[in-house]
């Protein structure tokens, strides 16, 4: 699935000669999906001027296909126990520093709580690698527990999560359960790397890590998320690793994954290498692993963190990423608690409230989107894939994002919000292509004024 040699000769072989540069990038603005070759050929690109070109050129991309909607997500951490030793992570079981907690279901219930009272509709579930006596049934009970909890009349509607590989049979009860996505980064493809970066524990398995995703496709989840930790090792062979994994994935099994998140090393309690990154990823290099990851695979979405800053995550919205967590806490308990301390997994890059963080979005012209209906009407796997089509999104996501965004305004928005929110959807209507949706979306967002909530297309 990734061979390294052919990815080392791919970074040699492939120049980014300026008018190559032209005919890749025009490739991608319609939209079809690059070649090893290609994005060999854009990570080569170096000098500001061609990169700026990229970075243009997967703006335009991201606008023809997602819009200006965000998709808006918080992380739930459950637990911080692990028996893994990765490097990097607060969470290695020999790290005695921070303080360990797993959450009784009550606590999670809790949690869920404050986090719709912030306006979140999705939930991103988070756990180290040990689960309590109860095993895996805690997590499935966890999942029971976030769906159940309520806030008034709102509820998360569609929980993914970010869980350590399972066997296929553990994959099929985790989908009995409504799961979203099924998330797992590989942390680096780089075999050595892996290996000295995992000690110990199940994670330094780096096969079984790898054929997660097989296993989860096979047992019925068609909805998967991939990335790489950036920092690691170099994040040009990281890309071509991801992207020789879709190329394995589509060929399997006819789609890849759903989303690839971009986690970029952020220093973390006790880890020598959170603080001093092996092969540290520079802020113009951070972008140009986002714009190449948008122009390579178009209709694949791209997830931001909070690991990230205010000024980079304005910058990488016009890049091309298509969801971002907002408001978050990595500590277990931490937004009932109101804190993100050092018992979190690694350092916050942006500590703002999920409003605040909806003001500047609103600010840059995007639209806060809490859309949940894909998963809900089934349109999952290829089903969305066919959906991403040109002009079918635009008449599906923008109004749900509009839709979304308006329950969040009457709900909970600031007075500050919902003045900047309000002149935005009235703005944004006027981009509904099909008539029909045009009438649907107007009439719904009257019916949510007056206090009808979930509608969807
Ligand atoms: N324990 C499971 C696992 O490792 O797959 C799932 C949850 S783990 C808490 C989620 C992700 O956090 C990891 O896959 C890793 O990429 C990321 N992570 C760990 N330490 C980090 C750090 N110091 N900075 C940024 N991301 C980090
Ligand atoms: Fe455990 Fe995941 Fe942290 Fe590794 S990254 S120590 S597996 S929580």
């Amino acid at each position: 699935m990734i061979n390294e040699q052919r990815i080392t000769e791919l970074l040699e072989k492939c120049k980014p000669d300026k008018v190559r540069i032209k005919d890749i990038v025009q490739k991608s603005i319609e939209k079809r999906r690059l070649s090893l070759e290609e994005t060999a050929a854009l990570l080569n690109v170096k000098d500001e001027a061609t990169l700026k070109e990229l970075f243009s050129a997967a703006n335009t991309v991201k606008e023809e296909i997602y819009g200006n909607r965000l998709v808006i997500f918080a992380p739930l951490y459950v637990s911080n126990l692990c028996q893994n030793e990765c490097l990097y992570c607060a969470f290695r079981q020999s790290n005695k520093d921070i303080k360990r907690a797993v959450l009784s279901q009550e606590e999670i219930k809790k949690e869920t709580e404050s986090i719709l009272k912030t306006g979140q509709k999705r939930i991103l579930l988070v756990a180290g690698e040990t689960y309590p006596k109860e095993g895996l049934q805690y997590i499935y009970d966890s999942i029971k527990t976030v769906y159940s909890a309520r806030d008034g009349v709102n509820n998360i509607r569609r929980l993914n999560v970010n869980l350590a590989p399972l066997s296929t049979v553990e994959f099929k009860n985790l989908k009995k359960t409504g799961i979203g996505t099924y998330q797992l980064f590989q942390e680096t493809y780089h075999l050595e790397t892996y290996k000295n970066m995992h000690p110990a524990g199940p994670k330094s398995d780096y096969l079984n890590r790898l054929s997660a995703i097989d296993r989860a496709f096979e047992a019925g989840i068609d909805d998967v998320g991939i990335g790489a930790l950036f920092g690691l090792y170099d994040f040009r062979f990281e890309i071509l690793a991801l992207m020789m994994h879709i190329e394995y994935l589509e060929k399997k099994f006819g789609m890849g994954p759903h989303t690839i998140s971009v986690p970029r090393l952020e220093p973390a309690t006790n880890s020598a290498v959170a603080k001093n990154p092996p092969f540290p990823v520079s802020d113009l290099e951070f972008q140009q692993i986002i714009a190449v990851l948008r122009l390579s695979v178009p209709y694949t979405g791209i997830i931001l963190s909070t690991r990230e800053n205010a000024a980079m995550r304005r910058a990488a919205l016009s890049l091309g990423v298509s969801q971002i967590s907002a408001g978050s806490r990595t500590n277990p308990g931490g937004y009932a608690e109101g804190r993100n301390e050092h018992d979190g997994q690694f350092s916050l890059g942006d500590h703002r409230s999920l409003d605040e963080v909806i003001h500047d979005i609103c600010q840059q012209g995007h639209i806060p989107s809490f859309c949940t209906s894909c998963y809900r009407l089934g349109r999952t796997g290829l089903d969305f894939m066919e959906l991403a089509k040109p002009g079918q999104i635009k008449n599906k996501c923008l109004p749900n994002a509009l839709l979304t965004f308006k329950e969040y305004l009457v709900d909970y928005a600031s007075p500050k919000v919902k003045e900047i929110g309000e002149k935005l959807i009235q703005k944004e209507i006027n981009a509904i292509p099909q008539a029909k949706t045009k009438e649907f979306t107007k009439e719904s967002l009257v019916k949510i004024a007056n206090g009808k909530r979930d509608i969807y297309c």
